[in-house]
């Protein structure tokens, strides 16, 4: 079990809504104060035993709790430095993302949507889907994104979420079950539903199926359908979950 979920062990965390950050915070000795704040997100001046976390007050209420965390993260993995997180640094798997900011997004997941709680919830659900994301969060109170994130790591269907910004790929995330030949597309196919999300002509394209080839370029893939789904998050980002079906797709060779 890691770091964040054994503290929610400790703590005799049983349910969701048992999550509060700020009684977590004061019982690891770090104050969360919630501030108008420019140009960054979050940030954290800690000494000795004792910090004090400061949170962007004018982000979402979801954004404002998984920052608060993140903060958290830095204060059990960063202790004694002090620390500006900026937007971009925040709940994004991106690959350019710093070491120390993925660190304590995953300290963040961790203690928001810790797996012992997680899991089970999702698998009442059933499937990997932005109707079953809108479920998760009311029993979390997390972003769509970390969300989504959460639930292609612990969800009950194998799956990819895929985050796109105008036509190009930003970050992907992937079931561990997924071996890594699958390696989505840079670009959008016309195929797909996803750039009329993307281009604004819908908000949220139905869950269907589509040729892999339209997300994946590898020889073989024609060969293969999955699901996909896709979710516009802001103006011009995009989230689609791709749900594999094919168990010869998951095959290691
Ligand atoms: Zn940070």
């Amino acid at each position: 079990m890691s770091p964040a979920e054994n503290l929610l062990k400790d703590l005799g965390v049983t349910a969701p809504k048992d999550i509060d950050i700020e009684a977590i915070g004061y019982h690891t000795g770090a104050l969360i104060k919630y501030r108008p704040l420019s140009g960054c997100e979050g940030r954290i001046i800690g000494a000795n035993n004792r910090a004090v976390i400061t949170v962007n007050s004018e982000a979402i209420p979801a954004r404002q709790r998984f920052t608060a965390a993140h903060e958290l993260g830095h204060w059990h993995y960063h202790r004694g430095r002090s620390l500006i997180c900026l937007p971009d640094e925040i709940s994004n798997p991106a690959k350019g993302t710093p070491y120390t900011e993925r660190i304590a997004d995953g300290y963040a997941a961790d203690l928001l949507m810790p797996q012992f709680l997680f899991t089970p919830t999702a698998d009442q659900i059933g499937k990997v889907s932005f109707a079953a994301v809108e479920n998760l969060r009311k029993e979390f109170k997390t972003s769509i994104t970390a969300t989504a994130i959460r639930l292609v790591e612990y969800g009950p269907e194998i799956a990819m979420l895929v985050c796109h910004t105008a036509n190009r790929r930003k970050w992907f995330c992937r079931s561990h079950d997924i071996p890594e030949r699958w390696f989505p597309r840079d670009d959008l196919d016309t195929a797909s539903d996803a750039m009329d999300v993307l281009n604004g002509k819908i908000k949220h394209s139905s869950h269907m199926l589509i040729a892999a080839d339209a997300w994946f370029d590898r020889w073989d893939a024609k060969k293969y359908e999955l699901y996909e789904e896709t979710y516009r998050i802001t103006d011009n980002e995009i989230l689609t979950f791709l749900v594999f079906k094919d168990d010869e797709m998951l095959e290691e060779h």
